[in-house]
């Protein structure tokens, strides 16, 4: 085995997400935090939404409160816009993400801005370190532009929103966990070499077309809405294209290895934080 082989990581398992419903009615996918896998260190969700019905997401996700972690949305079509409790306001448009660190708590709104057309996108939750829970909550908002596209390979191109690729670094920064977080799009049959840091927790979401990953004597199929978790050791993933062009997420992040507590929109290190938390609430100290 030569030295590269033994670098490349290899997919341990792929899934699907289950369909479910959320906020105030929007049909999406849930892929992280289900039945399959109710975790992966430090993510703890990941959502795929997408439909071009508006009865399917009109209702939006109106007020509700988030403690402990953060939630990350990357819009791949359509109008977003959020609000908080604390003034906060923002529109996140086709191709931008906002990577928001709840902490302490926040109340927000997440409500399409479109009365028609396609919503597509992602939401993922990271978990945020024991020391940083009850940390002041804090926005990056992220427009397009502000995401660099760059080539990975001949085929290949790759959006940085967190991370680097050569001299692309992603806009995002300031992270407890140190993600990556890839937007790659390949032609058909296009291959390429996606750097990962060495210990992560890595996984690859397929949202068009089909891949195959890992080492090429043990690559994995991996269809459009199949999650692949990649093994932890080896500092990069071989992913390549079929007959088809192909779209993925590549994200990755450092894991925490501490006690998780969760109740909906609270995730703390114990129970008696998430019943603090339930209490805070309650009163208004969000
Ligand atoms: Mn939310």
């Amino acid at each position: 085995m030569n030295a590269t082989a033994t670098r490349s990581r290899s997919v341990t398992r792929t899934l699907r997400g289950q369909p479910t419903s959320d906020g105030a009615g929007v049909k999406l996918t849930r892929v992280i935090g289900q039945r399959d896998l109710e975790m992966l260190d430090p993510f703890l969700m990941l959502d795929e939404f997408g439909s071009d019905q508006p009865g399917d997401y009109m209702a939006g996700f109106p007020d509700h409160p988030h403690r402990g972690f953060e939630t990350v949305t990357y819009m791949l079509a359509g109008r977003m816009r959020h609000g908080d409790n604390h003034g906060h306001s923002g529109l996140l448009t086709s191709g931008g993400a906002q990577w928001m660190t709840a902490g302490r708590g926040i109340v927000h709104s997440e409500m399409p801005e479109q009365e028609d057309g396609l919503l597509w996108g992602f939401q993922l939750w990271v978990n945020l370190p024991a020391a940083d829970k009850m940390s002041a909550p804090h926005y990056q908002d992220i427009t397009p532009e502000r995401i660099p596209e760059t080539a990975l390979a001949t085929g290949v191109r790759v959006r940085v929103l967190a991370g680097q690729i050569g001299d692309a670094v992603g806009p995002v920064a300031g992270i407890a966990v140190d993600p990556v977080y890839l937007d790659i799009t390949l032609e058909a049959g296009a291959r390429c070499t996606a750097p990962l840091p060495a210990g992560h927790n890595a996984f690859a979401y397929v949202y068009a077309g089909a891949v195959n990953l890992g080492p090429v004597e043990s690559a994995r199929h991996v269809m459009r809405g199949e999650l692949a978790v990649l093994t932890r050791d080896g500092e990069e993933v071989l992913i390549a294209a079929d007959k088809e062009p192909a779209r993925l997420i590549l994200v990755a992040g450092r894991p925490l290895d501490e006690p998780v507590a969760r109740w909906g929109p609270f995730v703390m290190n114990t129970h008696e934080e998430i019943m603090q938390a339930i209490r805070d609430y309650q009163k208004g100290k969000f």
